[in-house]
C-alpha cells in the first residue's frame, strides 16, 4: 500500500494513536487527526526515526503472504517417501466416475468397513499386489483445486487421462492434455469400457486406434519407447484395474516423491474441503504436504485457527495422526476455512491469534489504498 490513516498505522504498528500523533508532530506533522492519511515515504521514515516493533520491511508484507513467516525452508536431510497424489480427468461420461467408485469400493480398507466412505474430497487405496498407498483426489473440477493452482500450488503428483475406447479423444480430453502439458503432471492413460467391445480382434483395432490418436497429440506412449504407460481398463467389471494400480505405483517409484517430515517439521497442507456438520461444528478436509499433523496442533489457515480436535479419515475412523500426501477431516476450526487455501502450523495458539490480526489489519490497510488511489491526491494530504 502507498497510502496508509495514522490509525491504521497505530493498528498495525501495535501501539497508542496518541503516541504515534505525538511522534508525528515531533517529526513536524502538524494537525494530525486520526484519519489524517501518510504516505508511504513518511511512513518510511516515521519507522526510521522511532523504535516501533514492526520491521521497515513489514510494509512490504501483503495479505496475501502475512503468514510466511510460519513456512520454512525445505532441509534435504529430512525428506522421507511419500505416496503419489492422483488426480483423474477426461471427457464427460468416459467413466471417471465409475472408476472412482471402483477404487474406492473395491480397497483392502474399504472393505473392511463394508464399503462404506464418506465424500471427503479424497481417499487412499492400498494396491492389491505391492501394498503401496495412493491418494486419490476425487474432486478434480473443483473451485479449490484452480484456486490453488491461480496460487502456484501444483498438489497433485500424476493424472489418470480416462479415454472411452468407443469415443477416443474428444473435445475435454484435448483440454486435459493441454493442461497436463502446461502443468507438468506426469500421466498415466486408461483406455476404459473396454468391456463394451467383447470380439477380440475388434477391440484390438479401437485400442489402436486411441494409441494412435495419443500419438498425434504428441504423448509419448510405451508403445513408440516413450515413458506414457497406457492400461485398457473396465471399471464395470474390474478388468485390469489392479494393473492400473500399479501402472501409478511404478510411476511414482520413478519420481522418488518426497516430503520433509520430522519431528522437527512444522505442518503444512491444503484445505480441500469445509463444512458445517451439525453436531461437531466447523470441518475441514486437509491434504497434508509435509510434517505429521497431531491431536492438539495448531492449525492457521485463511482468518481463522484451529487447535486440532479430532482428526478422522473418509470412513468416519479417528486417526492418531496424518503424515504427508494423507488427507483427514480436521475438527477444532474456530469458524469455516475456504477450499483452496493453505494450511500452516502456529507453534502457539497466541501466535495465531497475532497473525490473524496481522493479516487483517493488512486486508484493511489494502482496502483503504485502493480506495484512497482513487481520491484526488491534493483532498487525500493535508501536507
Ligand atoms: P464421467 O462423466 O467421466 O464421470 O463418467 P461416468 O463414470 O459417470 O460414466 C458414464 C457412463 O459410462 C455411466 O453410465 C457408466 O456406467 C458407464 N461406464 C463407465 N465406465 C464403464 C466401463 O468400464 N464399462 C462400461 N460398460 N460402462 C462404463
Ligand atoms: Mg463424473
Amino acid at each position: 500500500p502507498n497510502y496508509i490513516s495514522v490509525s491504521k498505522l497505530a493498528n498495525l504498528l501495535n501501539c497508542r494513536i496518541e503516541t504515534l500523533m505525538k511522534d508525528l508532530r515531533k517529526l513536524g506533522f502538524s494537525n494530525t487527526t486520526h484519519n489524517y492519511i501518510l504516505s508511504k515515504e513518511y511512513v518510511e521514515l516515521i519507522l526510521q526515526e522511532y523504535n516501533y516493533n514492526l520491521p521497515a520491511s513489514s510494509l512490504t508484507l501483503t495479505s496475501a503472504n502475512a503468514y510466511d513467516e510460519l513456512k520454512s525452508p525445505i532441509d534435504p536431510k529430512l525428506l522421507k517417501k511419500r505416496p503419489p497424489i492422483v488426480t483423474i480427468m477426461g471427457h464427460v461420461d468416459h467413466g471417471k466416475t465409475t472408476i472412482i467408485d471402483y477404487l474406492r469400493k473395491s480397497s483392502v480398507v474399504a472393505q473392511e468397513h463394508g464399503g462404506i466412505t464418506q465424500h471427503i474430497g479424497a481417499f487412499k487405496i492400498t494396491t492389491p499386489i505391492t501394498k503401496k498407498n495412493i491418494t486419490f483426489l476425487d474432486t478434480p473440477g473443483h473451485a479449490a483445486f484452480l484456486k490453488m493452482r491461480e496460487r502456484g500450488a501444483n498438489i497433485t503428483d500424476i493424472i489418470v487421462l480416462v479415454i472411452s475406447i468407443e469415443d477416443s479423444i474428444m473435445p475435454q480430453t484435448l483440454e486435459a492434455i493441454k493442461h497436463i502439458k502446461k502443468s507438468g503432471n506426469e500421466l498415466v492413460v486408461a483406455i476404459t469400457k473396454i468391456d463394451m467391445i467383447s470380439r477380440k480382434q475388434d477391440r484390438e483395432k479401437a485400442l489402436d486406434k486411441v494409441m494412435n490418436d495419443l500419438i498425434n497429440n504428441d504423448i509419448s506412449i510405451e508403445k513408440i519407447g516413450g515413458d506414457v504407460q497406457v492400461v485398457p481398463i473396465s471399471a464395470k467389471t474390474g478388468e485390469n484395474m489392479d494393473l492400473l494400480e500399479e501402472s501409478i505405483v511404478l510411476l511414482s517409484d520413478m519420481m522418488d516423491l518426497r516430503s520433509e517430515n520430522s519431528p522437527r517439521t512444522t505442518v503444512e497442507g491444503w484445505v480441500i474441503e469445509s463444512k458445517v456438520k451439525k453436531t461437531v461444528g466447523n470441518v475441514a478436509t486437509v491434504l497434508i504436504k509435509k510434517g505429521t499433523l497431531r491431536n492438539g496442533t495448531i492449525l492457521l489457515s485463511g482468518d481463522t485457527y484451529c487447535k486440532v480436535r479430532s482428526m478422522t479419515d473418509e470412513f468416519g475412523k479417528q486417526a492418531s495422526k496424518a503424515e504427508p500426501s494423507q488427507v483427514v477431516e480436521i475438527l477444532g476450526w474456530k469458524s469455516l476455512v475456504n477450499a483452496g487455501d493453505e494450511v500452516l502450523q502456529a507453534k502457539t495458539e497466541a501466535i495465531a491469534k497475532k497473525l490473524i490480526a496481522k493479516r487483517a489489519a493488512l486486508l484493511e490497510v489494502e482496502k483503504e489504498a485502493t480506495f484512497v488511489d482513487k481520491l484526488n491526491e491534493k483532498t487525500a494530504f493535508e501536507l
